[in-house]
């Protein structure tokens, strides 16, 4: 199929490359040239495990292709899908400009459009978008154009981090049509990716819009959920990853995204939590849990900082600490909303030297802190003397540390392990003062023991 891609990030390059990966010819078509200029020249805006490789085959073998006039990438397409960033307005609800810019000009396209006078344009909202946007789109379309269009909805599902995969092997496909054709082309798209028995879910493009807005907030539910039982544990002398371990045993709980941490962030979840939350108020339904799971999480953002500063107590000022982990999440370069934003912005207002590392969101760090961080390019420097070491994010490399080198490399032992990737007790063992999320410490040198 001839397909168009209108927003070409992390959702609408990694969409494009595998659609054209399955034999589509597909064009991704963005408004910042500089962007395009980067993908024409066969390199990538931004970090995506596997993605590079996939846009490199698939462009030397013509059936993907960059460009920023909108006009060139939809001649010949026979679905447009719109995968525009939707951000959070000042209200919390989802800020829906880019959407209608592209709707004005798709409707300008179609007008002079010769193929779809007889010919339907499938327009698919993949964008993560309110209730009732998809009717509203179709409402615009329909005020300033007669040509043949539909609009169908195709909530993403994937994940940063791990999204070609995702979107290779989608748990599930859901789908919001109004007609039959709609369904089949979309069916018949899918069709590679879904080839081990996955589902594809037909609904209307209100449940199918609606789906995507409480599968984030479920997610984010379990995390806050983790981390208010965390904080409980410390409080109580019991140890959360023995209470995870405990609960997640019974299937009807399980283990996924139950681990705690400094609180949620990313592209995604803040903003999509606050705009269910604003599509709650419009409609006067009450929404206390999800507007709960938000407070909990804005909260959690600020437990590392809490256990830093009574660590130090009067002495923090004038501290060096390390951080490992910058991005909201590990094998990403995205910082937005990331956690690590709000300890960054703490820890210097206290008059903390930072010493920071992230294998790839560095660059991203530097746009908005310039040179009030150190960077270091390798972990281990970041620890060179400096007084303690902060986890933030849990990239791979920092699971099995050289404890050795990093005790000598620090002034003081001490860990605050935002992520729990280390055992109290063998931190302990190695002589470091150690501070997990809802775990039990351990003394230097002795047993798991007391509180934190
Ligand atoms: P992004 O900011 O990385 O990319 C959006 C792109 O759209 C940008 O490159 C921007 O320049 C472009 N754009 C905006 N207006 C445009 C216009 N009028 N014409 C052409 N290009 C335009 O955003 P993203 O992370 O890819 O997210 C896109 C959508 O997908 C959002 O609604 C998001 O909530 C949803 N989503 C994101 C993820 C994720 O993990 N990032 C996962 C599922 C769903």
């Amino acid at each position: 199929m001839r397909i168009a891609i209108v927003g070409t990030g992390y959702v609408g390059l990694v969409s494009g490359t595998c659609l054209a990966e399955s034999g589509n010819d597909v064009t991704c078509i963005d408004k910042v040239s500089a962007k395009i200029q980067i993908l024409q020249a066969g390199k990538l805006p931004i970090y995506e495990p596997g993605l590079l490789e996939l846009v490199q085959r698939n462009c030397r073998e013509s059936r993907l292709s960059f460009t920023s006039d909108l006009r060139q990438g939809l001649e010949r397409a026979q679905m447009v899908f719109i995968c525009v960033g939707t951000p959070q307005a000042d209200d919390g609800a989802a800020d829906l400009s880019n959407v209608w810019a592209v709707g004005e000009e798709l409707a300008q396209f179609l007008n002079s459009s010769t193929t779809h006078k007889s010919s339907p344009l499938l327009v698919v909202i993949k964008s993560t978008v309110p209730v009732g946007t998809n009717r509203k789109l179709h409402d615009l379309l329909a005020s300033r154009t007669r040509a043949s269009f539909e609009v169908a909805s195709n909530p993403e599902f994937l994940k940063e981090g791990a999204a070609v995969e995702d979107f290779m092997k989608p748990d599930r496909v859901v789908v919001g049509v109004r007609s039959a054709e709609a369904e089949r082309l979309l069916r018949e798209l899918y069709a590679p990716f879904l080839r081990t028995e996955r589902p594809f879910l037909v609904m209307s493009p209100e449940s199918a819009e609606m789906t995507k807005y409480v599968a984030n907030a479920m997610l984010a539910t379990k995390i806050s959920f983790i981390n208010e039982m965390a904080n409980l544990c410390e409080r109580m002398g019991a140890d959360i990853n023995d209470v995870r371990r405990g609960i997640g045993h019974d299937a009807r709980i399980g283990f996924q995204f139950l681990f705690p941490g400094p609180g949620w962030g990313g592209s995604c979840f803040p903003k999509d939590v606050q705009a269910l939350i604003a599509m709650a108020r419009n409609v006067q339904v009450p929404a206390r849990l999800v507007e709960s799971v938000l407070a909990v999480n804005e909260a959690q953002k600020r437990v590392l900082g809490s256990k830093i500063r009574a660590h130090y107590g009067d002495a923090l000022a004038g501290k060096t600490l390390a951080v490992w982990g910058l991005a909201f999440k590990p094998r990403t370069d995205d910082i937005r909303e990331a956690p690590a934003l709000v300890l960054l912005d703490e820890l210097i207002a206290a008059g903390v030297s930072l010493r920071v590392h992230d294998p790839e969101a560095m660059p991203n760090i530097r746009a908005i802190y310039g040179e009030r961080l150190t960077y270091c390019d390798r972990p281990y420097g970041a620890l060179e003397g400096a007084d303690g070491l902060v986890i933030v994010t849990e990239w791979q490399e920092f699971r099995n540390p050289d404890f050795e080198l990093m005790r000598r490399l620090l002034v003081e032992p001490v860990i605050f392990d935002g992520r729990n990737l280390y055992e109290p007790r063998t931190v302990a063992g190695h002589g470091f003062k150690y501070y997990g999320i809802g775990r039990l410490t351990a003394k230097p040198g002795g047993p798991a023991c007391s509180t934190a």
